[in-house]
């Protein structure tokens, strides 16, 4: 099956009870036993509920995985990647992380001995050169939150030895755009909240994996930490995914119009886009993605914070908001937002500037969003 169709049908079948095409929140906690040991597959909803195992079955299809799992946010599925690591292992992640990856990283799992090291991952080289016998997981984000960097995840799957786990945050891609596994991957990430979901309506987050035995270890934590989703915002998610084809598609169009506009605007200092030509590792995007996405950042020439806060309030259709992904466009300062806890020397580091402004495209028409923009820009 192509995936445009397995986003409407992998692993959803009618309900077996009633026929209901759409796929029933099982708002249950438990499930009668016939007999001691005996039971249909479910036993307590923190270890399986249908609606969630539906989406868990679909998420997995559509990242060309065999075992899907979901967690009560984004977070909480990361939450449980580190916590298949032991004190003393070695994380190497990338240097322009998202704000709550960063966050999480060092301020809760850095206590408990578990060591971070942050490189700009847009050249593998580093990675290679930070990679030592101590290192149990490489832990990757492309197109990055928010300077759209690209890093090239076949180019790191293939330099590591296999017994670092290799993951990948596809977030910003979705699998409609990227498949990690297809190019390495051992586990993807997702926070289903963004382009999953669509519609900004609901916080959640899921892995997926080929492997059996990291798919029983994630399951086990799943289980034991117990940050689960409920079923109704499953069943938001399965209905989300079945159009994100249709979104990402239009997403993926307004952006590459915007851009244009973007690039023909005074005002406009340097523009953070993967279809760009002149975008650092445009030709490794253009290979491992299928289309470049619906996020954009650009700074300003007057690069200060003040500047920057006088466009976001000063559009109408783009609405000031952290988050991303949703059918509605969205405009944020990360300096100021998103990437707050991040100090600012860090932040200057890795490109986000005082002015730095993040789009996320909507699906609204192009022509209104773009003057939109105009107007905010004076
Ligand atoms: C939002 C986001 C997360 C965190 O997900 P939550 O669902 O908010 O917990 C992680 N990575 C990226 C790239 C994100 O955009």
């Amino acid at each position: 099956m192509k995936i445009e169709t397995k986003l409407l049908h992998a692993g959803i079948e009618p309900d077996s009870a009633t026929g209901a095409i759409m796929t029933p929140i099982y708002q249950t906690s438990t499930y009668v036993q016939e007999e001691v040991g005996k039971n249909k597959g479910y036993e307590y909803s923190r270890s399986q509920n249908p609606t969630r195992h539906a989406l868990e079955k679909n998420l997995a299809a559509i990242e060309n995985a065999k075992f899907g799992m979901c967690f009560g946010s984004g977070l909480a599925a990361i939450d449980a990647v580190i916590k298949m690591l032991n004190f003393g292992d070695e994380v190497i992640s990338t240097n322009d992380l998202y704000g709550g990856s960063y966050r999480i990283f060092t301020t809760i799992f850095e206590k408990y001995g578990i060591v971070f090291k942050f490189v700009d991952m847009t050249n593998i080289e580093n990675v290679k050169s930070a990679i030592s016998d101590k290192t149990k997981l490489i832990w990757i984000e492309t197109p990055t939150n928010p300077m759209m960097s690209i890093i090239d995840i076949s180019g790191i799957s293939e330099l590591r030895n296999k017994n670092i786990l290799l993951g990948v945050d596809n977030t910003f891609a979705s699998p409609y755009l990227q498949n990690p596994i297809d190019l390495g991957a051992d586990i993807v990430m997702h926070s289903a909240t963004k382009y999953l979901g669509g519609h900004s309506d609901v916080v959640i987050g899921a892995l997926v994996t080929n492997d059996e035995m990291i798919a029983k270890e994630l399951y086990r934590i799943q289980n034991s930490s117990g940050a689960v989703p409920g079923p109704q915002d499953c069943f938001l998610v399965l209905r989300g995914i079945k159009t994100l084809h249709v979104r990402m598609d239009r997403h993926c169009y307004n952006a590459k119009k915007i851009v244009n506009f973007l690039q023909s605007n005074n005002k406009v200092d340097k523009i953070y886009y993967p279809g760009l030509e002149s975008h650092l590792n445009h030709n490794i995007a253009k290979r491992q993605m299928k289309n470049f996405g619906g996020m954009i950042s650009f700074n300003l020439k007057e690069d200060t914070a003040d500047a920057a806060h006088k466009v976001l309030k000063n559009t109408n259709l783009f609405s000031l908001a952290e988050s991303l992904g949703g059918v509605e466009s969205l405009i944020g300062h990360p300096a100021t937002m998103t990437h707050a806890s991040i100090p600012r020397e860090v932040r200057i580091k890795s490109g986000i500037t005082d002015s730095l402004i993040r789009l996320s495209i909507g699906i609204e028409d192009v022509d209104d969003l773009i003057e939109d923009l105009s107007n905010a820009l004076i």
